[in-house]
This record gives structure tokens, C-alpha cells and sequence, in this order.
């Protein structure tokens, strides 16, 4: 890795992150995966990026005014996104959260000083969605911008610009595919934009968790889910303004089972302690890339995304009694004294 000199500014840490390739998911699909290390981001997820851009475009737009509050509804990692650029930048935040996300998440946005909301999950047509709420609440609260992450396009461009920029960078112009899930789905449209803006070959791919609805769309036209998924960040049921106009050439459906196997091969074999929608993202670019040597590309080269740390869900996906309780695999290295 480059030493680079010391930055300036503790926001010029977001982004820039470190490109790996992960061993067993290249063995096992016959091409190169290279993971975006987006844990190692300050917030330790990808939402970091976002937080800054959304600020900043309303900073540049005159909506956000110093002293003033930024309120979001977020399963999470945009809100402790936010809460630290706010910091940074002398603002108040307020986080708005459905009350079954991880504890951890909720005591870390408490510890940076987050106003937390707590709401019970809903569907996204009740006006009690935390999404709904979050627009409320801004519009109530003095001095208030509303991030609105799902359709806020500054969303997206902070990946057409940033994460696709360094992915063409670090992989030197030769990039076969790129997949990854979607939550607000700023990550996959913007950086399937950037990438196709300079290679309109490259093969983007939504890699879908069960209970979302983007992978029928995506295949029939339909926004239809099956199943469900415990992966928190992703899953989603519409087309956000964010969505709209993604290059998507092809999509997989990626199962919790399939997902936590990765997660627990990354973590055993490579050292790396990841988020569920890690793992699912991993998955779908094993996919992607057998998908590609099936179609002759030579040593194809696929990029994902490793969207945040798994030290967010000691709790739950670490947590042998948790797994059981939904019935999903506990891996045998949990239950070693
Ligand atoms: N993984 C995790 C853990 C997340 O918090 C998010 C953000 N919701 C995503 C993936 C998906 O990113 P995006 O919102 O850009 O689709």
C-alpha cells in the first residue's frame, strides 16, 4: 500500500479505500474478486461517502446553514455517517431507525452524539416507516435539512465520482464486472454508471438478498420479493430516484445461508470481519465472475464492494444463540470455549 502524507482534515479520510483481492472467492469462481475495503472507512461503512456528499450538496445548495440539523431515517451506517461528518462540521443530527437493527449500531450513534429515534418496522406505504417519520421530523424542527438518502441523487454521485473513479484506477482501466446489493442503491447505480461512462463493457450485476424485490425487477419487470433476509442495509422493495436509470445487465439472489458462508470464510481464511451484506455481495461476484469465464472472458477481474464491519454485529451474526434463534448455521469456530 502506498504511505501516503499526512491529509489535512480528518473528512478527506472518507473514501480513497484500499482495493484487496480475496483469495477463496477467486478460487472458487476461476477469476480474480477484488474487494472495496469500505470498512476502513471512519464510520467503518460505505455510508460514509454518502453522509459527506448529501452534506455537502446541501451545504452548496443554501439548505443546510452552519449550527444547523441534519435528520435522516437509516438502518444505521448512514446515520453514524452523518453523525461524524456533523461533528466534524458543526452540526446537530437526528437518526431516525427502526428499533430491530442492531444494538450495537444503536449505542454507537448514541456515543456520537446522534438525537436517536427509535420506530417500530413498517412497511413502507405506513405513514409510521422510518422514513416517513425522519421527513416529519425535519420538516418540524428548526434549521432542519432532511438527508433522504433513498432519493437524493447526491447520494449516487458520490459513487459515479469517488468509488468508481478509484475502482478504474486501482484496477489499472481493466474491469470485467462489478456487482453489489442495494439498500437506497446509490452504490450500485452510481458506480455501474462510472464504470460503464469509461468501459460500456463492463458487466453490472444487482446481487439481491431473499425479501427484496429489485432482482424480479430486474429479471421480469416486476417488483416482487420471496423469502427474507436478516441482513441489515439492504433489501429493497421500490425504485428510488437513486435507482432509476442503473445499468444493470444481469442479477443474482443470493440466500442469508450462502451469504453467512462467506462471511465466515472471509473471516476464517482472510482475516477480514464483515456485515452480512458483505458476504451476500461476495456471492454474487463469485457469480459474476463464473458467469463470465462461462461466457470466454479471459481472467476476468470483478470488483464488489465490502460494505461495513462485522464488529457492528457482534451481537447477532457473531452470536451463536442469535443464529439459532433464526435459524440459520452457526459455524463451528462460535461454539470453541
Ligand atoms: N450494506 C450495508 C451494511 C449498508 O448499511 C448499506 C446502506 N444502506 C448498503 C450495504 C447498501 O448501500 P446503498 O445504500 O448504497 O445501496
Amino acid at each position: 500500500m502506498n504511505i501516503t502524507a499526512p491529509f489535512g482534515k480528518t473528512l478527506d479520510l472518507i473514501g480513497n479505500t484500499p482495493l484487496v483481492r480475496l483469495a477463496g472467492p477467486s478460487e472458487e469462481a476461476g477469476c480474480d474478486i477484488y474487494g472495496k475495503c469500505e470498512f476502513a472507512n471512519p464510520g467503518s461503512s460505505v455510508k460514509d461517502r454518502a453522509a459527506l456528499g448529501i452534506i455537502r450538496d446541501a451545504e452548496a445548495r443554501g439548505e443546510l446553514r452552519p449550527g444547523g440539523t441534519i435528520v435522516e431515517g437509516t438502518a444505521g451506517n448512514t446515520g453514524i455517517g452523518i453523525a461524524l461528518v456533523a461533528n466534524a462540521l458543526g452540526y446537530r443530527t437526528i437518526i431516525v431507525m427502526p428499533d430491530n437493527q442492531s444494538s450495537e449500531k444503536m449505542d454507537t450513534l448514541r456515543a456520537l452524539g446522534a438525537q436517536l429515534v427509535l420506530v417500530p418496522p413498517t412497511k413502507f406505504a405506513d405513514p409510521n416507516h422510518f422514513v416517513h417519520t425522519s421527513r416529519r421530523l425535519a420538516e418540524e424542527t428548526e434549521g432542519a435539512v432532511w438527508a433522504n438518502q433513498f432519493d437524493n441523487t447526491a447520494n449516487r454521485k458520490v459513487h459515479i465520482d469517488g468509488t468508481a473513479a478509484e475502482l478504474w484506477e486501482q484496477m489499472a482501466g481493466r474491469i470485467d464486472g462489478f456487482t453489489c446489493a442495494a439498500g437506497t442503491g446509490g452504490t450500485i447505480a452510481g458506480v455501474g454508471m462510472g464504470l460503464k461512462e469509461r468501459d460500456e463493457n463492463v458487466q453490472i450485476a444487482l446481487t439481491d438478498p431473499h425479501g427484496a424485490a429489485l432482482y424480479s425487477y430486474f429479471a421480469d419487470g416486476e417488483l416482487k420479493s420471496e423469502g427474507s433476509s436478516v441482513a441489515e442495509g439492504i433489501g429493497q422493495g421500490r425504485i428510488t430516484a437513486n435507482l432509476d436509470g442503473a445499468p444493470i445487465d444481469t442479477q443474482f439472489r443470493i440466500s442469508d445461508e450462502v451469504g453467512l458462508g462467506w462471511v465466515a470464510r472471509l473471516l476464517r481464511e482472510e482475516g477480514l470481519c464483515l456485515g452480512l451484506s458483505s458476504g451476500i455481495n461476495v456471492a454474487g461476484a463469485v457469480e459474476l465472475g463464473k458467469k463470465l469465464v462461462a461466457e470466454g472472458r479471459e481472467n476476468p477481474q470483478v470488483a464488489t464492494i465490502l460494505c461495513d464491519t462485522g464488529f457492528r454485529y457482534l451481537s447477532t451474526l457473531y452470536n451463536a444463540d442469535w443464529l439459532a434463534s433464526k435459524d440459520l448455521p452457526v459455524f463451528d469456530w462460535f461454539e470453541q470455549d
